[in-house]
């Protein structure tokens, strides 16, 4: 499946990764489908916003338990920056990024990389 895009956007929850415990070691990154986490500068765990499409395979191979649904994820991780575009998102589309973060109390922007 390739990478969702336009209303296909809104089906997704998406997860939350806490960067502070997150250790590095890669494995959600071996484990993605559909290539949407990257091991960021600092050799943190980050989700490329529009690419996941809520398969939560990464969520069971944390060893730190780092990883949560976004409706599951703890505020204060919420509120921390785990996420970015890995492209320039259509008006529509930022709508759809819009209603995510209002409708899971998302604080954060995402990271622009
Ligand atoms: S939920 Fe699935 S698609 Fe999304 S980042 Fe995790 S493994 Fe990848
Ligand atoms: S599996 Fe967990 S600890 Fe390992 S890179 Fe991913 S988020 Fe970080």
């Amino acid at each position: 499946m390739s990478a969702p895009t336009g209303q296909d956007l809104a089906k997704y929850e998406r997860i939350v990764i806490d960067m502070d415990i997150c250790i590095g070691c890669g494995a959600c990154v071996s484990v993605c489908p559909y290539n949407a986490l990257e091991l960021d500068e600092n050799g943190k765990a980050r989700l490329i916003w529009e690419a996941c499409p809520d398969s939560f395979e990464c969520i069971k191979v944390c060893p730190v338990n780092c990883m949560w649904k976004t409706s599951e994820a703890p505020e204060e991780a919420k509120s921390k920056q785990w996420y970015r575009f890995n492209r320039e998102l259509t008006p529509e589309e930022k709508q759809i990024f819009e209603q995510w973060k209002a409708k899971y109390g998302v604080k954060s922007d995402p990271i622009k990389a």
